[in-house]
């Protein structure tokens, strides 16, 4: 795909991507066999027809192309940017077993744009409203999903939102060049086409209990909060000043406009050299925005090599052009403070790898060696938790790993008429598992009303 020069696109906050021509999408969509079983269908979470879209697309159909992905996916113009294909659709074309795969995502985002440019505001076709209310907490891609689906059968859906703008990881998390904030926007709007309500700045479990809404007449409710709350490494030097957590410093940024300050309220600190500690999109995200904020250095440091980094292949190669220095097999032991309490410096063990652990990669273990980073920031990129105010609100609702969800196939969790996903059930996972898990659990919840309505009926 087109992307930006990389000496012009570090330095400000425009889209990297250029997406594909209509020459272009035709061309890679006429590389498509067409298979009878196509294999890119399993890998894809949300199971898009692909052989059909991209059969469109041969055929120029480009609104066709939409409409097929549509039944299956209502938010493509985002999935096509930041869904990790190579591991999924993509990584199982059939043509990826000798030359290159189909670029699915590419031609995802392009049937999505396309319909834009051209103003193409096709509806879906939703059914008469059925009276029956259901609260949706959080509205991140699982929220999103359950309530789209929702109000597609009918339903009176209202999403509960903490924060002043919808959209969760995508608005507040995945930075602008990578993911513009007017095409969540559009994403969103269509949403609330469908009839969805959004409140913002609700927090639930504060603001309004779980109960309260029951008794207001929800007759279900979804919880999809995400995982936005930090994690540390439990270094030393951990506390001292310039040390942030990835996803505060990127919600600095992305939600209120740090990089404008003062014309916004909220600072950032602008450093000189800079240390990201992690291997996946969160860590890259926030290496190449302290990249553009005006760091002369900025270094990816990760326990293991590139081979076993999480992040999507692109944002690796798109950050790399971009200047991003890779410290691999580079393990974080201390962050040392002037006498102020800053950071001037961080000290790592370099690393060896020995045989797979249980993730099935390649285990990280200290060679012996150390060495000195000359740093006057840290930014911790090594996972989030969830957050407890809502589910230790909740009486009785069984949880997992110290704070997740515990949920059935279907999304219900052991308190009837209370659903969850996305990541505040699974851990931190990727955009289209949280749409996948806002599906099962709206159909589960369709069942759910359908079978309370037909106890009240006998
Ligand atoms: P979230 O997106 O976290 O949304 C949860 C929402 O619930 C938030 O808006 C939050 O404010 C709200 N909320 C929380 N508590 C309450 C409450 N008590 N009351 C009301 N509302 C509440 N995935 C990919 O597939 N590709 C990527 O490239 C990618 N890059 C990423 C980059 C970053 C920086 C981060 C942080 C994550 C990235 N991910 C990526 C992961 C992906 O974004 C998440 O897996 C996904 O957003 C999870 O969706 P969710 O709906 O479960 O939760
Ligand atoms: Fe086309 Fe590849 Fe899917 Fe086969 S596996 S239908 S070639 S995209």
């Amino acid at each position: 795909m087109r992307a930006r020069d990389p000496k012009i696109r570090n330095k400000d906050f425009k889209e990297v991507s250029l997406g594909l021509t209509e020459k272009q999408a035709v061309k890679e969509a006429s590389r498509c066999l067409q298979c009878k079983k196509p294999k890119c269908v399993e890998g894809c979470p949300v199971e898009i027809d692909i052989p059909g879209f991209i059969s469109a697309l041969r055929d120029s159909d480009f609104s066709g192309a939409l409409h097929v992905i549509r039944k299956y996916n209502m938010l493509p113009a985002i999935c096509g940017r930041v869904c990790p294909q190579e591991n999924q659709c993509q990584g199982r074309c059939i043509l990826g077993r000798k030359k290159t795969p189909i670029s699915i995502g590419a031609l995802e985002r392009f049937s999505a744009d396309y319909a834009v440019k051209k103003g193409n505001t096709e509806k879906t076709p939703k059914k008469k409203p059925n009276g029956h209310k259901v609260a949706v907490i959080g509205s991140g891609p699982a929220g999103l999903t359950v309530a789209a689906d929702l109000a597609r059968l009918g339903y009176d859906i209202t999403i509960f939102e903490a924060l002043h703008k919808p959209g969760g990881v995508l608005v507040y998390g995945i930075p602008e060049f990578r993911l513009p904030k007017k095409i969540i926007a559009r994403e969103i709007e269509y949403v609330k086409s469908l009839g969805v309500k959004i409140k913002l700045n609700w927090v639930v479990g504060r603001t309004q209990t779980v109960d309260e809404l029951f008794e207001e007449g929800f007759k279900a409710v979804f919880i999809g909060v995400g995982a936005g709350s930090p994690r540390y490494m439990s270094i030393p030097g951990e506390n001292l000043n310039n040390v942030y957590f990835a996803a505060e410093f990127l919600t600095r940024v992305n939600l209120m406009k740090a990089e404008q300050f003062p014309k916004y309220d909220t600072p950032v600190k602008k450093a000189k050299k800079v240390a990201v500690i992690g291997g996946g999109n969160v860590a890259m995200d926030a290496a190449r925005t302290a990249l553009r904020l005006g760091a002369k250095k900025v270094y990816i440091v990760y326990r293991r090599t590139e081979n076993e980094m999480p992040t999507r292949l692109e944002e690796l190669e798109h950050a790399k052009e971009e200047g991003i220095i890779c410290k691999f097999l580079s393990n974080p032991k201390e962050i040392i403070g002037d006498d102020k309490g800053y950071v001037k410096a961080m000290i790592c063990d370099e690393m060896k790898l020995c045989e797979p652990d249980e993730s099935g990669r390649r285990r990280p273990e200290c060679s012996g060696k150390e060495f000195t980073l000359d740093v006057d920031q840290v930014i911790m990129a090594v996972g989030q938790a969830s957050n407890p105010i809502l589910v230790k609100s909740i009486k009785g609702l069984k949880l997992w790993g110290g704070g997740y969800i515990k949920i059935d196939e279907d999304g219900s969790s052991n308190i009837p008429g209370i659903f969850a996903g996305g990541d505040i059930a699974t851990g931190a996972a990727t955009v289209i598992s949280a749409m996948g898990a806002g599906k099962r659990a709206a159909r589960a919840i369709h069942t759910y009303i359908s079978s309370l309505k037909k106890v009240r009926k006998r």
